[in-house]
């Protein structure tokens, strides 16, 4: 098959001929028809993630058909339309019992503990905990957009962060997590807060709903800016980029007994994240991690979905094929990017 393959960290990739996987007993490959383009992959390429062995292919939000099955795989057939977490769970840790297999103690994710989309095909373990049925009418570009930033967010914003109607809602960063916590915060109810450095990530931020779009290169503090367009502070509030500057942004742009949910990652080459924990104690405020969504709480978000109220097709900005995904992975970096790319390896 063909793959994008990185042999050094921060090195070029390049597109080239590499064996095709294997499914694993309990596992499936899959035949990949689109996968998303998202900062976690650079951060791959980056070396930022000590689960990562070389060379290796990044690529964590895909749908695609199954290809193969495993002989244990009970659910599944070559064929279906499918899509996948990007934490893949055991289905059988203590984690995994409690129902929180985006947290399992055994997780793999593609593109990352092994070989991922950006390839041709591409194995999952654990079928049958992990992998989401594509809805009919769905295409496999919105489907791979649920994988990671979408079911993100939906847990982040309606899980973790517990959005109620009427709220205020802030999100700092509108890359692909926060444009879809835009989406889903503004279907919920709530006023929505935009927060970037991006004048088109920000238009777009306004057409997915937000009440307020905030240019945070335009001023030295931008959580006193949060505080003053909501009359006092956010209720809720997101780091969707994973910064230090943006997660402390969003603690101190709470009001009391606000809740603060990291959803951009924060990788250890940065080192240790300060939080205002000052602030913390003040005002009471909780102090949150979200870490993707588990498969079987997928279908009240594909419900919404269903029903128009979310529009995750709306997020695709663009699409490119696999030659081309090395140069916008590199890209990345200086620009985390307004909008999603999908990559479509077949296209
Ligand atoms: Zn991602
Ligand atoms: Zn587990």
């Amino acid at each position: 098959m063909r793959a994008v393959v990185f042999e050094r960290f921060g090195e070029p990739a390049e597109v080239r001929e590499v064996a095709d996987p294997r499914p694993a007993e309990h596992g499936v490959v899959v035949r990949v028809e689109a996968t998303g383009l998202c900062r976690s992959d650079w951060h791959a390429w980056q070396g930022h993630d000590p689960d990562i062995t070389l060379p290796h292919v990044p690529g964590h939000e895909l749908a695609g058909v199954v290809e193969a099955v495993g002989a244990r795989v009970a659910d599944w057939r070559p064929g279906d339309r499918v899509t996948v977490p990007f934490v893949c769970a055991c289905g059988t840790c203590p984690a995994c019992a409690a129902g929180d297999q985006q947290v399992c103690e055994r997780q793999t994710q593609p593109g990352f503990t092994h070989w991922g989309s950006f390839a041709e095909y591409v194995a999952l373990d654990h079928a049958d905990v992990n992998l989401v049925a594509v809805p009919d009418g769905m295409t496999s570009a919105t489907a791979a957009s649920l994988g990671c930033r979408f079911a993100t967010a939906f847990r982040a914003v309606v899980r973790q962060g517990r959005v109620a109607a009427g709220e205020w809602v802030a999100v700092h960063g509108c890359g692909g997590v926060g444009l879809s916590a835009v989406m889903i915060a503004a279907a919920a109810g709530a006023r929505v807060v935009a927060v970037d450095v991006s004048p088109r990530a920000l238009e777009l931020a306004r057409k997915f709903g937000a009440a307020e779009c905030f240019d945070a290169g335009r001023a030295q503090d931008t959580a006193a800016a949060v505080r003053e367009l909501t009359g006092g502070g956010a209720h809720l509030s997101l780091d969707a980029l994973g910064s230090p500057a943006t997660c402390a942004a969003s603690v101190d742009g709470l009001r009391r007994r606000g809740r603060h949910v990291q959803v951009g990652l924060l990788p250890s080459a940065t080192g240790t994240t300060p939080v205002p924990m000052a602030r913390v104690i003040a005002l009471e405020l909780e102090v949150l991690g979200s870490h993707g969504m588990a498969a079987h709480t997928y279908p009240p978000m594909l419900e919404l979905v269903r029903a128009g109220t979310l529009r995750p097709d709306l997020l695709v900005t663009s699409t490119l094929p696999l030659a081309a995904a090395p140069d916008a992975l590199a890209a990345l970096g200086d620009a985390p990017g307004a909008g999603v790319t999908v990559i479509e390896p077949w296209g």
